[in-house]
């Protein structure tokens, strides 16, 4: 039995070497010396590189404690998903996504269609994608959802999914392989977009797909092949430095992120608060029996009265960085409908909380809610002196 921390400074390691590094360093190699027949393990640096056979097989341990699941690493989160989707399906198929799930998913439906692809939606909440899965050749779940936070049950939709002969896919991105271990629960592909909570640091695109079926790895390593959406060595290697602290990361976000949303709880001005950790929220019971205790992720999302009080309040933020994205070290928060991709009120928060001390950051977070109230305060005065 070995812990989550323990498991996640090793992974991928190889065996140690005298003289050389406990980690590789990065191989940039186009090709490699091939004398005679094209036999691997490496021959060509669209196909393989030995720095991410390292990083993959750390991957999969973390993915996949116990039992081998093969993983195949990817430029970003959206070459990883397109992977599956694109390897899998096929004219004439049908593929159930969420409706509320990644910002780029209406993109890739648009896409799928053209292709002769019947595509059906419905909210991850409640399950609903149960009702119109019905002769799909595939699901692809999102939870929590991104930015909404809504969970739904791996278990119970994977068991009905291979029912009706449905594979399943799950975007693991915001909970990360410590939080959620989605091939346990029943699917056949764990997702997920490496560039968030997994590298940690704002500075790697990165992607991955892990799946305990040799032919399934087969087909999407051919896809990967095919369009060459190939991670670089460099952000391979930073990615497998930084599972390292993985588990430090992860834990601390999680613990701030619940603390930070414990305090938004009594605030008059936030509604619609959301995070999976906390109590009170409509999808807590369910992550605590799907997700690992104290990994709920590093999301809380709420919202303001409106757009213009959203910006007071990000703008009267100091520790935190007006930016998209999250997961990372840095606590980030943006306004989300400013993308316009997601059916979200113009006042929507996503708030990612990084690994700053928590009693700074909701100081600082409750400073910026006054801020923003004040300044209301001051233009309604403001308009009143004018009339
Ligand atoms: C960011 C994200 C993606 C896309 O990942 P990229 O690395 O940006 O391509 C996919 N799914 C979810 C849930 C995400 O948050």
């Amino acid at each position: 039995m070995t812990g989550d921390g323990t498991r996640a400074v090793r992974a991928g390691l190889p065996e140690p070497e005298a003289f050389e590094p406990a980690l590789p360093g990065p191989v940039f190699a186009a090709h490699y010396h091939l004398p005679g027949d094209a036999a691997g393990p490496y021959t060509y640096g669209r196909d393989t590189n030995p720095t991410w056979t390292h990083l993959e097989r750390a991957i999969g341990e973390l993915e996949s404690p116990g039992s081998t699941a093969h993983t195949v690493a990817f430029a970003s989160g959206m070459a990883a998903i397109s992977a599956v989707l694109f390897s899998q399906l096929r004219s004439g198929d049908a593929v159930v996504l969420p409706s509320d799930g990644y910002q780029l998913l209406p993109a890739v439906r648009t896409r799928l269609e053209s292709y002769g692809i019947e595509v059906r939606t419905a909210p991850t909440a409640q399950d609903a994608q149960l009702d119109v899965l019905d002769g799909a050749r595939l699901l692809w779940i999102e939870t929590p959802s991104n930015p909404g936070l809504d969970v739904c049950d791996v278990r119970r939709l994977a068991d009905e999914a291979h029912r009706r002969g449905a594979l399943v896919a799950v975007d693991n991105t915001l909970a990360t392989p410590l939080g959620q271990r989605p091939l346990d629960l029943g699917a056949d592909f764990s997702v997920a977009s490496g560039t968030k909570a997994l590298t940690g640091h704002g500075d790697v695109l990165l992607g991955y797909v892990s799946t305990r079926d040799a032919a399934l790895v087969d087909a999407v390593r051919q896809w990967r092949k095919t369009v060459g959406a190939i991670p670089g060595p460099m952000e391979s290697w930073l990615a497998h430095r930084s599972l390292a602290t993985l588990a430090l990361r992860v834990r601390q976000q999680s613990a701030g992120a619940l603390a930070l949303a414990t305090a938004l709880a009594d605030r008059p001005e936030v509604t619609g608060l959301r995070h999976p950790g906390l109590p009170t929220d409509p999808a807590h019971s369910l992550a605590v029996r799907q997700m690992r205790p104290g990994h709920f992720g590093s999301v809380v999302s709420f919202t303001l009265p409106d757009k213009a009080h959203a910006e007071r309040f990000l703008a009267a933020l100091t520790l935190v960085d007006d930016a998209t994205s999250f997961g990372g070290v840095r606590s980030t928060a943006e306004r989300r409908a400013r993308w316009g991709g997601d059916a979200v009120p113009e006042g929507f928060i996503r708030f990612s909380v990084g690994i700053e001390d928590p009693d700074d950051l909701i100081a600082d977070v409750l400073r910026a809610l006054d801020t923003a109230n004040a300044d209301k305060a001051n233009t309604a005065a403001d308009a009143g002196n004018a009339s």
